[in-house]
């Protein structure tokens, strides 16, 4: 029988300062604690981690027991309902996204808003009564400006516009990004419903996406999987950097309205 860490006493002794939510190309802190959270949704394995001086909790994305989940099966209520049960109010994801607008291979992209082309995943936590969560403005701005302040000063190359996000596994055809170019700047697999989620419980979400590669039909030929890899390989430290960066500059008091995303919107 598994043993469960659901003793939220202990966990708010660890004074958690924020999630990270990792993808492929997760930060390889050393964890100096491993807890197996219980959810109405399922398990989750939380890492905890000391970056900056503060304690986060790491939840790699694609990780369940060792086996590697693909997108759309990504237990993303899970994940989001343990962040919330462990107290943390802002959490910060990492994501690869192919580029349809030509930004660099290997260059930063921080979004801004997104679109939703996901269909088979469970995407809100109000099944049972109606709520309407605000997603004016979906990424925190306060966390965004910090990313952005400190990819500025580093110059290191970013941009900002808005993630389409589609179901996968599979890439993309030719004729699908030629669309979705017209109304979106990336495109990516794990951005939706985690954005959302975070939402639903009133947190501060942000995510900095690197740039893997060019969408379909806008390269050299054939899309693969090593290539996004290597590129992710190339850019881990500057990524580790700018999470660093983003834990120590975390606001005591935040002045943005993410903690307000459903507080008008119950009928
Ligand atoms: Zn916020």
């Amino acid at each position: 029988m598994q043993d469960f860490d659901n003793d939220y006493n202990a966990i708010n002794e660890l004074d958690l300062q924020a999630a990270l939510i990792g993808g492929v190309a997760f930060p390889s802190e050393e964890a100096s604690r491993e807890l197996i959270l219980k959810t109405p949704y399922g398990e989750v394995t939380v890492y905890i981690s000391e970056i900056a001086d503060s304690n986060v909790a790491l939840i790699p994305r694609h990780a369940d027991c060792g086996r590697h989940v693909p997108p759309h099966r990504i237990n993303y209520r899970a994940n989001i309902y343990a962040i919330h049960e462990m107290g943390i109010k802002k959490v910060i994801s990492t994501n690869s996204v192919g580029t349809m607008k030509n930004h660099p291979v290997g260059s930063f992209f921080l979004p801004a808003d997104f679109i939703d082309l996901t269909r088979s995943r469970p995407s809100t936590f109000f099944d049972n009564r109606t709520v309407h969560a605000d997603l004016s403005e979906p990424y925190c701005p306060d966390i965004r400006k910090t990313m952005a302040e400190f990819l500025t000063e580093k110059n290191i190359g970013f941009s900002e516009g808005v993630y389409v996000c589609t179901e996968g596994p599979r890439f993309e055809t030719k004729a699908e990004i030629q669309m979705m170019r017209h109304f979106g700047d990336v495109v990516g697999m794990t951005a939706l419903p985690e954005v959302v989620l975070a939402k639903e419980l009133n947190m501060c979400y942000a995510s900095v996406c690197t740039v893997t590669n060019d969408a379909c039909g806008l390269g050299n030929g054939k899309m693969t999987v090593s290539e996004v890899l290597g590129t992710l390989s190339d850019v881990k430290e500057i990524l580790q950097e700018l999470l660093s960066h983003v834990v120590r500059s975390l606001p005591d008091k935040s002045s943005c309205n993410c903690r307000y995303a459903t507080s008008d919107a119950e009928l």
